[in-house]
């Protein structure tokens, strides 16, 4: 598993804001749209394209564009969903699967309650969304699924991440062959005892959509 950790002031600059508890619902939204697209950059460095010969008004030339099967973006529901518009703006040409899940509180692990994924995922790249890589239990279940169906390339995005939550992940997929990779707007300190990101942000789901 590679972890990239982005090193930017713009990002520093609006995950800052984002932490904010006086950040308002519209507020963050739009700050985590906006992060997405700068994290989206740096995780679709290795993108496939394939080339395309073109004519400018001045010459032919080989250009590129992205290479089929087309990627799959996969924001992990709920608080994923904030991250789907910032995602698909770089990648307009991606395809949306949604899969569900979700945390019990108590035992801290993952469930998957809905999915909306192609059956055969063979030879896609994927990129699942995630704001918060916590104890790293549901994005580990989420890229077990990808890669049963037959995913052979999965970046995971999220907003923050916390030490525990990636050497965790990187224990419980060591056994997949598939390469992984983690794009993250920043490593926080650590988790609290009740699986919080330190200081992180709060509950991203509750801080994009409100309280359900
Ligand atoms: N999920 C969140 O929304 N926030 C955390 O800090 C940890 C998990």
């Amino acid at each position: 598993m590679r972890t990239h950790v982005a090193d930017h002031p713009l990002v520093a600059h609006k995950l800052t804001a984002l932490r904010d508890e006086n950040t308002d619902s519209l507020t963050f939204r739009r700050l985590a749209d906006e992060l997405v697209t700068l994290l989206a950059y740096e995780a679709t460095r290795d993108v496939r394209t394939e080339p395309v010969e073109i004519t400018t008004p001045v010459a032919p030339t080989t250009g590129v564009r992205l290479a089929a099967p087309k990627p799959l973006v996969v924001p992990i529901l709920r608080a994923g969903l904030g991250m789907l518009d910032g995602m698909v703006r770089l990648l307009p040409t991606a395809e949306v699967g949604f899969l569900g899940m979700v945390r019990n509180e108590q035992t801290l692990e993952a469930t998957t309650y809905a999915n909306r994924l192609p059956e055969d995922l063979s030879g896609r790249q994927c990129y699942l969304l995630d704001p918060m890589l916590a104890t790293g239990g549901t994005l580990a279940a989420a890229i077990r699924y990808l890669v049963d169906l037959g995913a052979d390339d999965i970046t995971a995005i999220c907003l923050l991440a916390a030490p525990e939550g990636i050497q965790r992940l990187e224990e419980q997929i060591s056994d997949l062959s598939v390469p992984v990779t983690i794009v993250s707007g920043a490593v926080d300190e650590r988790l609290n005892e009740l699986g919080y990101i330190v200081p992180g942000l709060g509950d991203a789901g509750d801080r994009l959509y409100g309280v359900v």
